[in-house]
């Protein structure tokens, strides 16, 4: 697994805002400029010359930059890090903005991998959403990526949309597997404050989301996605790495607003979520060494989440203990209840218990 350090970089610009969306974005295309600029200033502050393996330009929206942008942040990473030659960088776009504009840059900087957020493939379900693509845009966008030579392509798909049917998701997945796109991001959508569908309060139907999960999972997997990660499929050798190193606790830098960084001595920094005051120079506003307890709850539970599951003997070095002996009596209920495994030192949820996570976390931690 790729624990070497990684950069995160957030884009807060997008065409309009979508109405589950609670990420940091604003639509003023004028603050793209003065905000390139204060980003390059914090990434030529903070750069430390660190070899890094994997690069993720998210966002927000980044195929909405204005034409050199992505160029402009990549010099900027590349003069301040050493990327390694192996290096996975992924840039996201939305099919309405992935453009062969947007291509030849992404190529021209070493984008190798691109994520795209389709969502639906019905376009009652991208309106109610608030997209403003439809339900056709996607295949033009993945044909423009592949034209210009990338290939590594993945898609975000939603799950539990009000008036979204279990069919309706059934023709989303099989419309992607058609494509060929080595992975597929399914999202379970939950209800953020301050969106407008908190505001309508609009409310999800978790047991016929747990049953779309449960279609999507037997489709996937019978046309040869392997679940890596609750919400992660994709074909042997397309996991996203960067995600990985979320999980298993790698360092990372995050660049922008609102971005969170992980650094040595397991600091965690927090960047403004305020774009006008990232433009205007004020970044990092919180910063915190994470507690020991924290940290261990932290990793069971991301661990967990994912088929590679937990090392033991590694999270024993690392926190000092013995996972096996400090929580015996709870892994032997999980194992008897078929929630969870032993094997060769890894302790990982079965596939009955990825249903249940939030239940073994609990037990564990
Ligand atoms: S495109 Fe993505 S980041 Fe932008 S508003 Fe919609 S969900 Fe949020």
């Amino acid at each position: 697994m790729d624990k070497r350090r990684a950069i995160y970089i957030h884009i807060p610009f997008c065409k309009r805002k979508c109405n589950y969306c609670a990420f940091v974005s604003v639509c003023d295309e004028s603050k793209q400029k003065p905000y390139i600029k204060a980003l390059k200033n914090e990434i030529e502050k903070r750069g430390n010359g660190a070899e890094i393996s994997t690069v993720y330009v998210g966002g927000g929206t980044p195929s909405t930059l204005y034409k050199g942008a992505i160029t402009e942040v990549l010099n900027c990473v590349k003069n301040n890090f050493v990327l390694t030659p192996d290096c996975e960088i992924t840039v996201e776009g939305n099919p309405d903005s992935i453009t062969d504009d947007f291509c030849v840059e992404c190529k021209q900087n070493g984008v190798n991998r691109i994520s795209m957020g389709v969502q639906s493939t019905c376009n009652e379900i991208l309106t109610t959403l608030g997209r403003i693509h439809d339900k056709t845009a996607y295949l033009c966008a993945i044909e423009t990526v592949r034209n210009h030579g990338i290939f590594n392509i993945s898609c975000d798909l939603i799950i539990g949309v009000p008036n979204q049917s279990r069919e309706q998701v059934r023709a989303d997945v099989l419309e992607l597997i058609n494509t060929d796109i080595p992975h597929i991001s399914v999202y379970a959508l939950t209800i953020e404050e301050g969106t407008p569908f908190y505001r309508d309060n609009v409310t999800v139907d978790e047991d016929l989301q747990a049953d779309m999960y449960d279609d999507v999972f037997a489709l996937l997997t019978k046309n040869g996605y392997n679940r890596y990660e609750v919400s992660n499929f994709a074909k042997s050798g397309f996991e996203s790495r960067h995600n990985t190193k979320y999980w298993y606790g790698a360092i990372y830098y995050g660049f922008g607003a609102s971005a969170h960084s992980l650094s040595d001595g397991f600091i965690r920094s927090e960047n403004t979520s305020d774009v006008d005051d990232y433009i205007n120079g004020i970044t990092t506003v919180s910063s915190r060494v994470i507690p020991i307890e924290e940290r261990k709850e932290e990793a069971i539970m991301l661990n967990l989440r994912t088929v590679y599951g937990l090392d033991i003997n590694d999270f024993n070095v690392k926190f000092s203990c013995d996972l096996l002996r400090d929580k015996a009596d709870e892994i032997s209920k999980l194992k008897k209840l078929g929630l969870v495994s032993v094997k060769n030192g890894i302790l990982s949820a079965t596939d009955k218990g990825f249903y249940l996570l939030n239940s073994i976390i609990t037990e564990l931690i």
